[in-house]
């Protein structure tokens, strides 16, 4: 008995690996069938040799059983157990017991069965094939050589077939019966465990927010008795030491929120709490809360808000407010000089959905590339030998990405290592109305002096307020930080307390504590509200408590509390709070609140809208200034390498420059493209303007091309495109045209690419040019091959197709001639020719030449603009004085 029990207790033993158990309950059962199997044979059959095989085979199998479960090996232990009866045992049953007149067809399917049972991936995928193959090799044997098949009496295979019927029929029952017990138990198991996670984690949870409000209550005291310190005339050493107290009971107190927040988001308790905000004030408090430090830094702090902005959304204002003050806090944490931006956008979704873009940008050290994928990683701080001096957990950003994927909003990064980051965060917001914050007026905002350095606001003898806390050196904090607005000042240490000084009493505002013994600050206020007799009724009650949850700060919105300070309380916090509570017959502003509003609102800039996309390319796109003015393009210049020093195109050297300098035949002259270095600094300029860039490159495929540089810088941003244009010159030019077009009309970045693929192959740029002299100069062809061209008077057309250049007509004779020829082919279709533009693109040909190539064209047909522009330097080396190229876009 004993043995069996251990058995059993091996099988539902939830501490050994369930594959092993099945492994081992499928043993039990291959090995009970094959040893009735055995006993049957002893009885039935005449040969010795059968039964000794199985006896053997049994054997075998407990060895194996044995030792694969003893090593943990039990995949192994299946697998060679699997192989010795599909490819052994069986078929040798088959071939000695009947074939398909025994019960070998029977132990087929039993084997099929424990494969399926023991094996697992794809050896069961090979052995449930190799089995079919064996059973079909038997089969075949059956057929073709009947005689090797021992044959059964009828009786017999009958009596083997049948026994073999119910034996199997058992096994397979007990195995399945067995099995679905156990996945039962096991499920059961895993229900349970998970219940019992989600118990550690709610009571982790629970521990971390009742010591975040342990924590916060004697930080209340640090923090409000040493800001105490900060507004006495201490000596220079004793007000140092008292700051260094106040940063690290800050940092301690970020850290504490931080950890709280964490713990929320890993429960998954963190929620959101919509409700309706007004988006000026909310950024008016973010701007007030940290345009000091940015000043204390000496950074410049721009803020640019979209006058179309809705006035009224609706979502979690404090989450927002959190994200945003993380990314600018980090701005500015991270940046030693320059200034950081505050760009506010909002794009229209549906009636009543905007998504509210804030970009965030400024010009500190910048953020490796490798860097960005871990920004997000909690407790991860990137770069740390260049900001081990900088205070940080590594949380915040973790934080903020949690917040925004909760809220169904996204942040992007771009940086540029050294130079500067800009962080987009998008919001859905739903609005509540249609009026929009206009040209928005910081100085109707109160909030705005709120948080820097200790400024008094205003004074109110005549008011009175009741202080409610359990712990005294809470009560001190709050009369000592309130005791330059003279004040008159009460106190109660809980509600019991509280509501006898309201019964006889009238104050004007009352600071109450949540958690206090006897009455806590809850019950109190509602007896409060209904006091009999009370002269407090109507006082204005603000809740001073040390739980920061979610919960409790939509519980203390829907009691009704007129306000809601969470500890530790700064003196400004606490005289926002009086002031915008007080009956203002009873302030008296003092002078220097004003001063700090107006301070404020110096630092601040009400701008343009920035746009969503803007298009881009480079100098040698060879666009007139008033094209790139009408679009706002910006470019980036090519630059032109001579022995002399390297010139940037079109601003350090001029086309005429060039021309003359390539008279001289030996000096080596080269154009360039822009770096990496140069490409990302551009491109982050632009960012700044804009939320998507789209540049239009000169063809990839040409000498020095601009475009693979482009790429590769493109690569530290996520919302620079930059499209390979196939072209060169103004045949670049027209295809940027069109892409100004497409942003202007709204279109996506990736839809603008989309189409300019498809117009790109409807431009035709070509250029006539008087020799090869510039082609042999740069090694395209041999000098032999130019002189004898040029002594034929042959002017070749050079041709851009697919993206590279090439020589696809030559015209002989006269310059005229040749010239009208080429003008006379390139506009032989006009019926095919969008009419609306055309650039005659031209290196060192006079007015006259102009004029007579106008009048060409004019011959041919009319366009609605015929720009004649001067290729730039960089284009001119490429070809020479004497050139010029009709560049066209067929229509469609
Ligand atoms: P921390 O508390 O370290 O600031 P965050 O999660 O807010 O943690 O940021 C993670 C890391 O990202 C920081 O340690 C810093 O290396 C980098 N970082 C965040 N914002 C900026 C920025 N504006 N400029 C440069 N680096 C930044």
């Amino acid at each position: 008995m004993k043995p069996k029990k251990k058995k059993k207790s091996m099988l539902f033993n939830e501490n050994i690996d369930l594959k092993q158990r099945l492994f081992v309950l499928n043993l039990i059962v291959t090995l009970t069938v094959l040893a009735i199997t055995f006993i049957e044979i002893i009885f039935t059959d005449e040969f010795l040799i059968d039964s000794i095989m199985l006896a053997v085979v049994m054997a075998f199998i407990v060895l194996v059983g044995i030792i694969s479960v003893k090593t943990g090996k039990v995949g192994i232990g299946g697998v060679i157990i699997a192989t010795l009866m599909s490819f052994g045992y069986f078929p040798i049953t088959f071939i000695n017991g009947g074939g398909i007149n025994g019960d070998a067809p029977l132990w087929f399917i039993f084997n099929v069965l424990f494969v399926s049972m023991v094996l697992s991936g794809k050896v069961k995928i090979v052995f449930y094939v190799l089995q079919l193959l064996t059973a079909a090799a038997c089969y075949f044997v059956g057929v073709a050589y009947p005689d090797i098949i021992h044959p059964n009496t009828y009786m017999m295979s009958h009596i083997y077939s049948f026994t073999a019927l119910v034996f199997i029929s058992i096994a397979v029952s007990v195995v399945i019966g067995l099995e679905t017990g156990l996945y039962e138990k096991e499920n059961k198991r895993s229900v349970k465990q998970k219940r019992e996670i989600e118990n550690l984690i709610a009571s982790q949870n629970q521990f971390f927010s009742s010591m975040s409000h342990e924590i916060r209550t004697p930080i209340n005291t640090i923090i409000g008795l040493n800001e105490m310190i900060l507004r006495e005339d201490v000596s220079d050493e004793v007000a140092e030491d008292a700051a260094n107290i106040r940063a690290a009971g800050k940092l301690l107190l970020s850290l504490i929120n931080d950890i709280l927040d964490m713990s929320k988001f890993q429960s998954g308790q963190m929620h959101l709490t919509n409700v309706t905000y007004y988006t000026g004030n909310m950024l008016s408090d973010i701007v007030g809360m940290l345009w000091i430090r940015a000043k204390e830094k000496k950074l410049e702090f721009k803020i640019n808000v979209s006058p179309d902005i809705p006035a009224e959304l609706v979502g979690d204002e404090f989450r927002i407010k959190q994200i945003l003050i993380n990314i600018l806090n980090n701005a500015i944490k991270y940046t030693k000089e320059g200034s950081i931006s505050l760009s506010v956008q909002c794009e229209r979704k549906n009636n009543d959905t905007v998504n509210m873009i804030y970009t965030i940008t400024d010009t500190g050290i910048g953020i490796k590339k490798e860097d960005i994928p871990y920004l997000f990683t909690a407790f991860k701080r990137v770069d740390e030998t260049e900001n081990q001096h900088i205070e940080g957990t590594g949380l915040g950003l973790s934080i903020v990405k949690q917040l925004l994927d909760l809220m169904g909003g996204k942040i992007t990064v771009n940086s540029i290592y050294t130079k500067g980051s800009t962080f987009i965060i998008e919001i859905p917001q739903k609005t509540n109305g249609e009026k929009q914050v206009g040209e928005f007026d910081y100085e109707k905002n109160h909030h705005i002096a709120k948080k820097g350095e200790y400024k008094q606001k205003f004074e109110a003898p005549d008011a009175k307020v009741l202080v409610v806390d359990d712990n005294e050196s809470n009560i001190l904090v709050v009369k000592k930080l309130l005791r330059a607005t003279k004040v008159r000042i009460d106190t109660a240490v809980n509600g019991v307390d509280a509501l006898g000084k309201t019964l006889n009493d009238s104050y004007n505002v009352i600071f109450m504590d949540h958690l206090m013994p006897e009455m806590d600050g809850i019950e109190c206020f509602r007896k409060l509200r209904n006091q009999v007799g009370g002269n407090s009724r109507n006082a204005k009650v603000v809740i001073l408590t040390a739980n920061a949850g979610e919960e409790e700060r939509e519980l203390y919105r829907k009691e009704g509390f007129d306000g809601y300070l969470v500890k530790p309380v700064s003196g400004d916090d606490l005289e926002s709070e009086l002031y915008r509570l007080l009956p203002k017959d009873l302030v008296h502003v003092k002078g220097n609140s004003e001063e700090i509003i107006n301070e404020t609102i110096s630092w601040m800039r009400v701008g343009q809208k920035k746009k969503n996309v803007v298009i881009t390319t480079e100098s040698v796109a060879d666009l007139p200034k008033e094209i790139l003015e009408k679009y706002d393009v910006q470019v980036i210049a090519h630059k032109v390498q001579t022995v002399e020093g390297t010139f940037k195109d079109g601003r350090e050297i001029d086309t005429a420059g060039v021309l003359q300098y390539m008279e001289d035949k030996t000096k080596k002259i080269l154009p360039l493209a822009p770096d990496v270095k140069e490409h990302e600094s551009f491109f982050a300029k632009q960012l700044s303007r804009a939320n998507n860039v789209v540049h239009v490159s000169i063809s990839g495929k040409i000498e020095n091309s601009g475009y693979p540089v482009a790429k590769e810088a493109s690569r530290a941003f996520d919302n620079v495109h930059v499209f390979d244009s196939g072209h060169l010159s103004s045949g670049q030019g027209i295809l940027v045209i069109e892409a100004c077009k497409m942003a202007e009309e709204g279109l996506e970045p990736e839809e603008i690419v989309e189409r300019l693929e498809k117009i790109r192959s409807k431009i035709h740029t070509s250029f006539i040019v008087d020799n090869l002299d510039f082609l042999a100069r740069s090694k395209q062809v041999g000098n032999r091959t130019a002189n004898f061209v040029k002594s034929l008077m042959g002017r070749p057309v050079l041709v851009l197709k697919r993206g590279k250049m090439g020589v696809g007509r030559i015209y002989f004779g006269s310059r005229k001639r040749a010239w009208k020829k080429y003008i006379d082919s390139t506009l032989s279709n006009m019926g095919r020719i969008d009419r609306s533009i055309l650039f005659v693109t031209y290196v060192g040909i006079s007015k006259r030449d102009q004029d007579w190539i106008r009048s060409q064209i004019v011959r041919k047909g009319k366009f609605e603009e015929i720009y004649f522009r001067q290729a730039s330097p960089a284009i001119a080396v490429n070809c020479g004085a004497g050139t010029f190229g009709l560049l066209l876009k067929d229509k469609g």
